[in-house]
């Protein structure tokens, strides 16, 4: 039976660690907060307490980590501990389905294949129902030869699986998929507060824009504003889902990344700075369809 390490245990990592072991798989789990593998224990997985006892006998190592440095500092080390690269088996397939920059993807990428082993990038969207639905979609930077390994497993876990190109080309992906939702997240929260402030019903104004040409993935999956939906964080005091500082964290690589390009990004940039303040004002833990509250407090 293939096993599989899975370390990073959050709100997108524990659905889908869950449902690898639906689909059979013998899952080896570690997490700097041990309280969070209780539930996949309860489920058959093996709960480690370091990384070189979670990769140990693995075939397979994914990662779901908050950024960059958490995933290089676990890869490759830190100044207190060796990375797992130095205790995976050689022909260890290592898949990262954390959000970080492109650069971290292909520094881990390179120190990976020095060793010959395989390392794909593959970060997700969909969201933590995406995650618990098995649905989620998976943009993967790799060799032809990695992203069909990489396949194997990722289907597991989700519908759609892009080969996006070489090592780090996924992080790039999900990048440009991430500044796009965070302009459209905030376009949401505008319109829906504008139309409140002059007199409609959230719900049936959201109806409108979604038959009407507003209609986006944020209004149909992920409401912003509380009681429209009753499965949206919005109805569940902004509970993540995806915490408001991760949304910050992928807009500033967008920025970081465009700089790089020289692209114009000026929406992005908008929609980063409105992150920015938001997650100033308290709000970095809570889900990043709380920016509907920073378009509130205005009227107050
Ligand atoms: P999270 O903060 O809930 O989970 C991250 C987990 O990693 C935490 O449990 C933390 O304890 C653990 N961790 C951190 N450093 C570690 C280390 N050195 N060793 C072991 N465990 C460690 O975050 P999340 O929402 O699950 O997101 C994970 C990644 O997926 C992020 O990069 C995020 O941007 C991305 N993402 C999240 C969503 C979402 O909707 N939440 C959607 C798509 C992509």
């Amino acid at each position: 039976m293939t096993t599989i390490a899975f370390i990073g245990l959050g709100n997108m990592g524990s659905p889908m660690a869950h449902n690898l072991i639906t689909a059979g798989f013998n899952l080896q789990i570690f997490d700097l907060v041990e309280e969070l593998t209780r539930p996949l224990a309860e489920q058959g997985a093996m709960v480690c307490h370091s990384l070189q006892q979670v990769v140990e006998n693995a075939d397979v190592v994914i990662t779901m980590l908050p950024a960059g440095e958490h995933v290089r500092s676990v890869y490759l080390g830190n100044e207190n501990d060796s990375g797992l690269l130095s205790y995976v088996a050689p022909g260890t397939l290592m898949i990262d389905s954390s959000t970080i920059d492109p650069e971290s993807a292909r520094t881990v990428g390179s120190a990976a294949q020095k060793q010959s082993l395989e390392f794909v990038d593959a970060p997700v969207s969909g969201g933590v129902a995406g995650a618990k639905a098995g649905t989620l979609t998976f943009i993967v930077g790799a060799n032809d030869v990695a992203f069909e390994h990489a396949e194997q497993v990722l289907k597991h876990m989700g519908k759609n699986i892009f080969h996006a190109g070489g090592i780090g080309s996924g992080q790039m992906g999900k990048i440009c998929n991430n500044l796009m939702l965070g302009i459209l997240m905030s376009g949401t929260c505008e319109a829906l507060t504008l139309g409140i402030d002059n007199g409609l019903d959230p719900k049936v104004l959201s109806n409108i824009m979604l038959q009407s040409s507003g209609r986006n993935w944020a209004l149909e999956l992920y409401n912003p504003c509380p009681d429209v939906m009753e499965t949206s964080p919005a109805s569940n005091n902004y509970q993540p889902g995806f915490m408001s500082k991760l949304m910050l964290k992928d807009l500033g690589l967008g920025m970081e990344a465009a700089a790089k390009s020289q692209s114009s990004v000026p929406m992005g940039a908008l929609a980063r700075n409105l992150y920015a303040l938001h997650n100033a004002n308290g709000n970095e833990l809570l889900d990043f369809s709380s920016l509907f509250e920073f378009y509130q407090s205005k009227s107050e």
